[in-house]
């Protein structure tokens, strides 16, 4: 009798903790606003900032005798523009986009077309005068600390992950004995990804030369002269020019990623 009830109250009180366990675990972790880090200027820290990076945005902030952003710079220090929301950053890093026309004018350069990579925020841009981004702010900075253009990260972004959620089965094998030419882990895997990538940071070129034609037009005009002859000509700007060896090259390297792609059955996009 006496074995029977202990063995009932056994039974509840592990149940009791079981579903006091459980309940815990539905619960919501709490979260306190009171949490947020604050530089000694006052700047809100990001949660994943560590430490050292906080010191560093500190010492940014003491050498500048103002806040900042303190967001990763492309010079891999912590970003000096100034915030306008609450969050502290900067509107290239989260902080939302500033308010106000900006007032550069600079003359558009093909200077930056042909860079492969991912544009800084400049003066140079051919959308400097109509983009929300442009101002001042970012025309004071020294080059090393321009932040990198919203629009061409967000399509490279887009770009990778369209082809790696399609080839995330196909990521090599740790075991290199089963390596079989025809079979997963491929050969040049890596330079797979080099084409994979060179092939997103071309398209992002193309789009880039395809939106400064769109606020430079298309031809030049050109005038050749001498004592006895005047011929006045509209050749293809320089931004055409760029455009047409962009979409050439990005072309070839879609080909020959493409034939990477068959050979291996490789499927090119992600399936639904
Ligand atoms: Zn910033």
């Amino acid at each position: 009798m006496e074995e029977m009830e202990e063995m009932a109250n056994g039974v509840t009180g592990f149940r009791e903790h079981e579903r006091a366990e459980r309940l815990a675990e539905l619960r919501p972790a709490p979260r306190s606003r009171k949490e947020v880090v604050l530089t000694k200027l006052g700047t809100p820290c990001s949660p994943s900032w560590e430490p050292e990076w906080i010191e560093a945005v500190e010492d940014m902030e003491e050498e500048l005798g103002r806040r900042c952003c303190g967001a990763h710079a492309p010079d891999e220090r912590p970003c000096t523009l100034e915030s306008k929301v609450k969050n502290g950053r900067c509107r290239f890093h989260g902080g939302g986009l500033g308010v106000g026309a900006p007032k550069g004018n600079s003359n558009a350069r093909i200077h930056g077309l042909y860079a492969r990579r991912i544009q800084q925020c400049g003066a140079h841009c051919p959308q400097w005068k109509t983009c929300p981004y442009a101002g001042d702010d970012v025309k004071a900075l020294p080059e090393a600390k321009r932040p990198h253009c919203i629009y061409e990260r967000e399509e490279m972004d887009a770009l990778r992950k369209l082809d790696e959620s399609a080839h995330e089965m196909y990521k090599p094998l740790e075991d290199r004995t089963t390596r079989d030419l025809n079979k997963p882990p491929y050969p040049m895997y890596a330079q797979l990804l080099m084409l994979r990538e060179n092939l997103h940071i071309l398209q992002v070129m193309v789009t880039r030369a395809a939106k400064a034609l769109s606020t430079q037009g298309f031809t030049t005009q050109s005038v050749q002269q001498s004592d006895s002859y005047y011929a006045a000509y509209e050749k293809p700007s320089a931004l055409l020019v760029a455009h047409q060896m962009l979409t050439r090259e990005h072309r070839l390297t879609l080909s020959l990623y493409s034939t990477f792609l068959d050979k291996w059955d490789v499927p090119k996009y992600a399936r639904p």
